[in-house]
């Protein structure tokens, strides 16, 4: 049984279909990619499955069980956590309380204070940087902070909107190793990304969502190097 299946989805906003019918599944233990080009529906896929959007029609399950119509705030509780498009820190909050402000489903500071370290291991700047104001820190390091304030809520599944979005290749290239390492940690991980090229070399398998419908999908490594893909998302 996959981790996380999605059937038949559909979404609107008002009479605008954004969100044809699609279906696709992320198994346990993968890096799963999205791709499309702007406006294809990939950030309303990601709102859909964290509770954000609310489907017209089809399911999600998740570990077995229908979340449909499960609220984000309880999705958070129950293993999946979300890294929206654009960061979203809390300018005036410091990093510290940044970080905090993901664990508010859980209760055992002990533990906390495990997962605290293992973040802090992860992202040393953040460490660093505790007690500054998230609006302070670089894209790059907002990022990691947006990341970082995921994984507080030790989710089993993260899905991450856009994380490149707007970051030098320095900063792309260190976040991506990131992204692979929370995988590496046990973290089952479904990423939207207009960076395909990027996307592609980290992920398992991908799928290619154009104007709301799933037009290709397969292992990634393939992707790269089909010629649909090479010529509408990989040209540089
Ligand atoms: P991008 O990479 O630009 O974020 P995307 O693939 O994530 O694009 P979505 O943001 O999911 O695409 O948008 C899918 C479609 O739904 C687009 O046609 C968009 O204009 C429309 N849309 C998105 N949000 C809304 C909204 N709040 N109200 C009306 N239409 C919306």
């Amino acid at each position: 049984m996959a981790m996380l299946e999605v059937k038949g989805l559909e979404v609107y906003y008002g009479v605008i279909q954004a969100i044809k019918g699609i279906s696709f599944e992320v198994n346990q233990g993968e890096i799963i990619a999205l791709i499309g080009a702007n406006g294809a529906g990939k950030t309303t896929t990601l709102h859909t499955i964290t509770g954000l959007i609310a489907a017209k029609s089809g399911s999600i399950v998740y570990e077995g069980t229908d979340v449909t119509r499960i609220p984000g705030y309880k999705l958070v509780g129950m293993g999946i956590a979300h890294v929206p498009e654009g960061r979203r820190v809390f300018s005036s909050l410091t990093v510290l309380q940044n970080l905090k402000m993901g664990a508010y489903t859980r209760k055992d500071k002990n533990e906390l204070d495990e997962t605290l370290k293992m973040i802090y291991r992860r992202f040393p700047r953040l460490e660093e940087r505790k007690n500054q104001p998230a609006g302070t820190l670089s894209g790059g390091e907002q990022q990691m902070l947006a990341m970082g304030r995921a994984l507080m809520s030790h989710p089993r599944l993260i899905v991450m909107d856009e994380p490149s979005m707007g970051l030098s290749p320095i900063y792309v290239n260190e976040i991506f190793d990131i992204i692979q390492k929370i995988n590496g940690d046990g973290t089952t991980v479904l990423l939207v990304e207009q960076n395909a090229k990027k996307a592609l070399s980290i992920a398992n398998r991908a799928y290619v969502l154009e104007t709301g419908n799933i037009v290709l999908s397969g292992d990634a490594g393939d992707l790269l190097n089909n010629d649909q893909v090479k010529k509408a998302y990989l040209s540089e």
